[in-house]
């Protein structure tokens, strides 16, 4: 049990993890006694993006200060600090050896990309092209600023971009620099699918063409998947004991993590498998209409954006997929149905209660979770409550946190908890598994679609991350049209019709993995590319 539930989990997911014998006397590095310790290190390679899949808080900062040699590792002697030469003794004939070796000749240089882009306006002042002008040690400025699309707001001030826009920003500063090993953790938050493949492309160049170590970690699978040449899963007890596993094919190694199992090691992680639909499923809601809207229009200002929207219905119990580019009117339509914004034409039916976890979760108050929930949720701290809400959203741990000091993921699965415990017909969250990471965007797409169940309600979830949107929604609603000029939104519609809509706009094709089902990202021009596209199947098997 997680400490909420005396009983057995009712997700099946969270499970404890032992620690295998075997691995037990061997940490790399343990902090004190009784502190964390990281058992494994990612191994880096030139010319190779080497990722690492697996939760929070197992240790993969701490491998990295490793790998960049600003901590010895003690091998688990945590009274006498450590030598590197009996670690290179110890990892002799690993994956690791070479690396480790090039670390003892000299110096490695290090080139990082931040976690948490929203935190860059805090610790730096001015335009954007200040910033990256400081970091531009190959030369490649604008080139990579053309690459990533962000010429329109190179002259402005840091603190007035968007997370995308700060995503591509911090992007761009690592890969400017003129390093031996990049680690960059995280590059999909509040990237769009398309921005999130350029970016996955740009990291390849680094490996193939400069021949630099790039290490990722991702959160988002099918990014992971076309991104990666070879994976370490993580694991562990987070706080307590992380460990890095020796490097897998990046497609056993995402297979072995999705159906809880890995097979080297021996070793059960979750107790379900994450299971996704080949074929389209059937059947579509047919419960009450929740809302019925009619066509909407809004623009902002002279010659600005403008949005249409067609007409649609959302039903009870549903859970509505909501994708498109960047930029294209997702967020605003979100803010015309829950009553933020007037439209210019069309009107809206008042009467429905919208609970709405907008994209930006910005907490000012100083204030604790739990005093926060409890002002929210009017069954806070029931046994109903803490089964669907703060177990799968794992609250327990930091509800005598104040808001303020929450980290980027935790402040996420609060505003989840908190929008998901208002009263509400429909349940609006804009981005969710922004800076969760995969294990807890799998718990928290359980508890989305467990909610509108359990209460005859509706949820609509605006995502980029495919898997996400696979597990989570019955039906889509798909934006399309040119970002930050015309945006319009079809009528929802049927999941298979819905992703074809919506990739042939992103002209990527998904084909199947033959032993689990998960989809998979084809190659450009590829065969089954070709036939996907000529078929007009981009995303089910027909
Ligand atoms: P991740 O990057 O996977 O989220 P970290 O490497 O940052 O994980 O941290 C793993 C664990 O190590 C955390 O529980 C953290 O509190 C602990 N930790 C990190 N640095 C120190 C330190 N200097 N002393 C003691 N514990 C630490
Ligand atoms: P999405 O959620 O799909 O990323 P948004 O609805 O947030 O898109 O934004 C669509 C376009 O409208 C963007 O170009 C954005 O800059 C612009 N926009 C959003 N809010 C305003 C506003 N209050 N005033 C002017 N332009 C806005």
């Amino acid at each position: 049990t997680c400490g909420i539930c005396v009983e057995k989990c009712p997700f099946d997911a969270i499970q404890i993890i032992n620690l295998p014998q075997e691995l037990e006397d061997n940490p790399v590095h343990r902090y004190g006694d009784n502190a964390f310790s990281l058992y494994g290190l990612p191994a880096p390679g030139e010319g190779r993006v080497t990722g690492i899949l697996g939760p929070n808080g197992i240790g993969k900062t701490t491998a990295v200060h490793i790998l960049a040699d600003e901590l010895t590792p003690n091998l688990g002697d945590s009274a006498t600090g450590g030598d590197w030469e009996s670690v290179l003794e110890e990892y002799r004939g690993t994956a690791l050896q070479d690396y480790l070796e090039s670390l003892l000749d000299g110096d490695v240089t290090v080139a990082r990309k931040p976690q948490y882009v929203d935190e860059i306006p805090d610790q730096f002042d001015g335009t954007t092209r200040a910033l990256l002008e400081g970091t531009d040690e190959r030369g490649v400025l604008d080139e990579l600023i053309e690459r990533v699309g962000i010429e329109p707001v190179v002259d402005q001030d840091i603190d007035t971009l968007s997370g995308g826009e700060l995503q591509r920003v911090a992007l761009v500063a690592a890969l400017a620099r003129d390093a031996d090993f990049y680690f960059l953790d995280e590059v999909s938050p509040y990237l769009d699918i398309g921005q999130r493949m350029t970016a996955a492309r740009l990291i390849q160049e680094m490996a193939e063409e400069e021949d630099r170590s790039m290490l990722v970690v991702e959160h988002d699978l099918a990014i992971l998947d076309l991104l990666a040449d070879v994976i370490h899963v993580g694991y562990g007890e987070p706080g307590a004991f992380g460990v890095i596993t020796d490097p897998k094919s990046v497609k056993n190694g995402i297979n072995e993590y999705l159906s809880g199992y890995l097979e080297n090691e021996n070793m059960r992680i979750r107790q379900n498998a994450i299971e996704f639909e080949e074929h389209a499923p059937r059947s579509v809601s047919t419960g009450d209409v929740v809302i019925e809207y009619p066509g909407l229009e809004k623009s902002y200002g002279e010659g600005e954006f403008s949005l249409s929207v067609e007409s649609g219905t959302i039903r009870e119990s549903e859970v509505l997929g909501v994708v498109g580019p960047n930029g294209i009117g997702k967020s605003t339509f979100a803010k015309l149905l829950a009553d933020r914004l007037e439209p210019d034409t069309g009107e809206l039916d008042a009467s429905v209660d919208i609970s709405y976890k907008p994209q930006y979760v910005e907490v000012d108050q100083p204030m604790r979770v739990d005093a926060f929930l409890g002002s929210i949720a009017e069954d806070f701290g029931t046994s109903y409550w803490n089964t669907e809400i703060a177990q799968p959203l794992q609250l327990d741990r930091i509800m005598d946190q104040q808001l303020t000091d929450l980290s980027g993921g935790e402040r996420q699965r609060v505003a989840i908890a908190a929008c998901l415990s208002r009263d509400a017909d429909l349940y609006l969250l804009d981005e969710p598994s922004a800076h969760l990471d995969v294990e807890q965007r799998v718990l928290a797409t359980s508890a989305i679609r467990r909610y509108a169940e359990n209460h005859d309600a509706t949820a609509m979830v605006i995502d980029h991350d495919i898997y996400m949107i696979d597990l989570l929604a019955d039906r889509l609603l798909v934006f399309d049209g040119e970002p930050a000029v015309a945006g319009h939104a079809s009528t929802p519609q049927s999941m298979r019709s819905g992703m074809n809509d919506f990739l042939s706009n992103l002209d990527i094709t998904f084909r199947r993995d033959e032993r689990t089902g998960r989809p998979r990202i084809n190659k450009p021009e590829s065969r089954l590319d070709r036939e996907q596209k000529q078929a007009g199947e981009y995303y089910y098997a027909p």
